[in-house]
C-alpha cells in the first residue's frame, strides 16, 4: 500500500510477452480484487493455494493477493512429475489451484486428470471424491474455458464492496508470524523440500536484499529466474516491491536472446541469473549486438559463481554493481550478499558478509565451532529461518536444532573480515585416499582453461582410493581437447591428488528446471559409466 501511494503512477510489472504494463496503482487495485475473490470463493485465512505455472503477471497477483487474504501460497513447479505434484497437492493440502494456460511438453491435465479422476465431471465438487479430499477449485489462467473450473480472471471480478470491506477485515487479523508461503527446494540433492516461511521472513529477506543492491523506484529489473523459486519471488518480486523499482519478466522459461532483447528494449537497470543463466547470455552468437548500457546491477546466486563468470559480466554486461548472494529457501533465502563498497577481490571470489540482523558460524562434524578461516559447515540463525518443512517435524529437527541454527548442508570458510567462502556442498565433497577435494576449487581453476565453456566436478567410486575425481567437461563451440591436455593444463598447478582422474567431454548437465546443476545425477551416471 504504502508503495503505491509514494509512486501511483510509475511502472510495477512489465510483462512484455503478454502485452502487460500497470503501475502500482494498477497493480494495487488488482492484487485487492484478486484478494476478496480468492475470499469470496470461501477460502479461509491459512488454506492453501497452489500455483502452477512460469513467470506471467498472474503470478505476482497471486503471491500479493494470498498474501493480503492471509492464505498461504504454494509454489509448484511446472516440471512436477507426478509424485511431486501429489505431494504438493495432498501433503499440503491445497485447497485450490491456479493452473497456467499450458506448459510446454507437460501434460499437465493429464496428470491431474490422474490424481482427481472426477475432474472431467462437470463442477469441480466433484474433486472432493478424489484423491485431493481438500482440493476444492481449480482457477485456470488465460481465455479457455474447462468444464469443472474456475477463469481466473472471473474470479478477481466476483468480488464486490462487501467482500472487499470483508477483506480488509481479514487482513487486520493478520501476524507477521503467520505462514504464507510454501516453497519447495529445488531438488539438488534429492526430492524437493517444501519449506514453510511467514511473512516476516520472506518479506524482510526481499527488504535487506533491495538495500544491499540499491534499488529505487529508478530501477527496472528483469527478473528471468523462476518465480516458483525464492530467488524470482523474493530476490526479485519481494526486493522490487520493497522499494518502488519495476518488476520486469523477460518470458515464461528462461532464453538468453529474450532476456538479452528484453533489457535492451525496457532500458533495465538490474538483471538476476543463476551462473548458467549468465554463461548462456554471455554465450549467445548475437551477444555483441545488444545495448545493454542501461544495466548497473543484479544478483548472480543459487550455485557457485565462478570469478571468470563475474568478471565478464561485470566488463561486458555493464554490470559493474553486481552483487553475489547465498541462500537457500529454508532461510527465505538469502543470508549472504556482496556489496558494492566491498574490495574487489571480496566481489568476485566470495558471496560477501552475512546480511543484517542474522548470526553465523561454522562448525566441524562435532559442533565446535572451527578457527577462523577453517572449512566447516555453515549455521545460520536470525529471522530469515523458515517455520520447518510442512508436515514433517522428523526433517525440520535434523535442518533446525534446539538453538535456532539452520544447519545449511554448505562446507564455507569465513575470514578474518567476515567474508565468507563457499567451498561446497557436504555430499559433493570428494574424498581420495583420505584427501579432502571440494569439486568447487578445481571447477574454477578448470574455467581458466580457454577451451572450456562450462565444467562439473564428481566424486566416482574407485577401489582404491575410495573415489577418484571426473571432470565432466562442456566445451566452447568448435572447440577440440582431449582429457591429456586438460591434465597436463593441471600439473604443476594443482596438487597432484586434485588432478582429475577421468576427464569426459559432455554436450550439458542434468539440471533443475530453476537451472541448477544436479550433481548427484551427474555423478550416478559418471559411476555407471565408469565403475
Ligand atoms: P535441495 O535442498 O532440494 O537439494 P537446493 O539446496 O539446491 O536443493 P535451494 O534452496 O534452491 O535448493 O538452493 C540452496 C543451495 O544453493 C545452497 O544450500 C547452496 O548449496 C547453493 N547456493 C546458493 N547460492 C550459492 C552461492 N552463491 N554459491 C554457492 N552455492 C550457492
Ligand atoms: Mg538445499
Amino acid at each position: 500500500d504504502r508503495i503505491a501511494a509514494r509512486f501511483p503512477d510509475r511502472d510495477a510489472l512489465v510483462v512484455p510477452h503478454q502485452g502487460v504494463r500497470w503501475t502500482w496503482r494498477e497493480l494495487r487495485e488488482r492484487v485487492e480484487r484478486l484478494a476478496a475473490g480468492l475470499l469470496c470463493l470461501g477460502l479461509q485465512p491459512g488454506d492453501r493455494i497452489g500455483i502452477w505455472s512460469q513467470n506471467r503477471a498472474e503470478w505476482v497477483l497471486t503471491q500479493f493477493a494470498t498474501a493480503q487474504a492471509g492464505l498461504v501460497m504454494v509454489n509448484i513447479n511446472p516440471a512436477y512429475q507426478r509424485a511431486e505434484l501429489e505431494y504438493a497437492l495432498a501433503k499440503v493440502g491445497c485447497r485450490a489451484l491456479i493452473l497456467a494456460p499450458g506448459f510446454k511438453s507437460s501434460d499437465y491435465l493429464g496428470m491431474l486428470r490422474d490424481l482427481a479422476p472426477e475432474l472431467d465431471a462437470a463442477t469441480a465438487g466433484d474433486l472432493h471424491a478424489a484423491r485431493l479430499p481438500e482440493l476444492r477449485h481449480v482457477i485456470r489462467l488465460g481465455d479457455e474455458t474447462t468444464p469443472g473450473m474456475l477463469n481466473f480472471d472471473a474470479v478477481a471480478q466476483c468480488a464486490g464492496p462487501a467482500d472487499v470491506a470483508h477483506l480488509h477485515e481479514v487482513a487486520r487479523t493478520l501476524q507477521f508470524d503467520d505462514p504464507v508461503n510454501i516453497q519447495f527446494t529445488s531438488g539438488t540433492t534429492g526430492a524437493p523440500k517444501g519449506a514453510t516461511l511467514t511473512h516476516h521472513n520472506i518479506l524482510n529477506n526481499g527488504f535487506f536484499i533491495g538495500e544491499a543492491m540499491r534499488l529505487s523506484e529508478h530501477d527496472r529489473l528483469c527478473i528471468p529466474v523462476p518465480l516458483y523459486h525464492c530467488f524470482g519471488m523474493v530476490l526479485g518480486n519481494l526486493a522490487c516491491m520493497t522499494h518502488g523499482a519495476a518488476m520486469v519478466y523477460p518470458g515464461e522459461g528462461f532464453d538468453a536472446g529474450a532476456v538479452l532483447a528484453t533489457v535492451q528494449a525496457e532500458r533495465c537497470t538490474a538483471l538476476h541469473g543463476v551462473p548458467t543463466m549468465f554463461i548462456a547470455m554471455l554465450d549467445h552468437p548475437d551477444f555483441a549486438s545488444f545495448d545493454l548500457a542501461s544495466l548497473r546491477t543484479g544478483i548472480m546466486a543459487g550455485s557457485p559463481c565462478p570469478t571468470e563468470v563475474m568478471q565478464r559480466v561485470m566488463r561486458q554486461m555493464h554490470m559493474d554493481e553486481i552483487t553475489i548472494a547465498y541462500g537457500m529457501t529454508e532461510t527465505s533465502p538469502v543470508s549472504f550478499q556482496t556489496s558494492v563498497d566491498d574490495p574487489l577481490a571480496c566481489r568476485v571470489g566470495t558471496v560477501g558478509r552475512i546480511h543484517p540482523h542474522l548470526e553465523v558460524k561454522i562448525v566441524d562434524a562435532d559442533g565446535r565451532i572451527v578457527p577462523r578461516g577453517d572449512t566447516g559447515e555453515l549455521l545460520t540463525r536470525g529471522y530469515s529461518v523458515m517455520l520447518g518443512y510442512w508436515g514433517d517435524d522428523a526433517r525440520t529437527r535434523e535442518a533446525i536444532d534446539d538453538a535456532g541454527w539452520m544447519h545449511t548442508g554448505d562446507l564455507a570458510t569465513l575470514d578474518a573480515d567476515g567474508y565468507c567462502r563457499i567451498v561446497g556442498r557436504a555430499k559433493d565433497m570428494v574424498i581420495r585416499g583420505g584427501e579432502n577435494i571440494y569439486p568447487r576449487e578445481i571447477e574454477e581453476f578448470l574455467y581458466r582453461h580457454p577451451k572450456v565453456l562450462d565444467v562439473q566436478c564428481v566424486g566416482v567410486p574407485d577401489a582404491k582410493y575410495g573415489e577418484e575425481l571426473c571432470a565432466c567437461i562442456v566445451l566452447r563451440p568448435g572447440a577440440q581437447a582431449d582429457a591429456d591436455e586438460i591434465r597436463a593444463f593441471c600439473r604443476g598447478q594443482i596438487a597432484h591428488y586434485k588432478i582429475p582422474r577421468y576427464v569426459r567431454f559432455v554436450e550439458g548437465f542434468p539440471m533443475t528446471v530453476t537451472g541448477k546443476i544436479q550433481k548427484f545425477v551427474l555423478r550416478d551416471r559418471m559411476a555407471d559409466e565408469l565403475g
